[in-house]
């Protein structure tokens, strides 16, 4: 009766002091692995945003969540008049980033998403442009 006592307690005593694996979340923050997929992001090139609006990462995307519109700039250049994200449709597959021939795309390790409004988890342009 007392030998499984002492051998619970042994247990208990040897966890009491282990360095816990649990994190005071959110004041303290995860480390990210570096292939980590999160939030997307628009890679910028001379100030203006790199995507072509080639029309190949919403042609790959599983979950039908990229919506691109093509523009013509003042040089007939095309570029993305709209490009946005429906963050809740996403699976973060990251096909859209290897699809993308000019790697305007990337995904960053921003993983805190949670909104309260549907609308606020569609990621426009705007939304998505790199942070320099
Ligand atoms: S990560 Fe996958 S699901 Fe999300 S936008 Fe890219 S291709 Fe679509
Ligand atoms: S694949 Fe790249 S260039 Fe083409 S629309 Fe998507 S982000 Fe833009």
């Amino acid at each position: 009766m007392i030998v499984p006592l002492i051998k619970g307690l042994q247990i208990t005593l040897k966890h009491l002091f282990k360095k816990p694996i649990t994190l005071m979340y959110p004041e303290e923050k995860p480390d990210v692995a570096p292939n980590f997929r999160g939030l997307h992001a628009l890679k910028v090139s001379h100030n203006k945003a790199k995507c072509v609006a080639c029309y190949l990462c919403p042609t790959v995307c599983p979950a039908k969540c990229i919506t691109v519109e093509a523009g013509e700039d003042a040089n007939h250049d095309k570029y993305a008049a709209k490009y946005e994200i429906d963050m809740l449709r996403c699976i973060f597959c990251g096909y859209c980033v290897e699809a993308c021939p000019v790697d305007a795309l990337g995904m960053t390790q921003t993983f805190e998403l949670a909104n309260y409004k549907r609308s606020d988890f569609v990621f426009t342009k705007e939304r998505l442009l790199e942070k320099k």
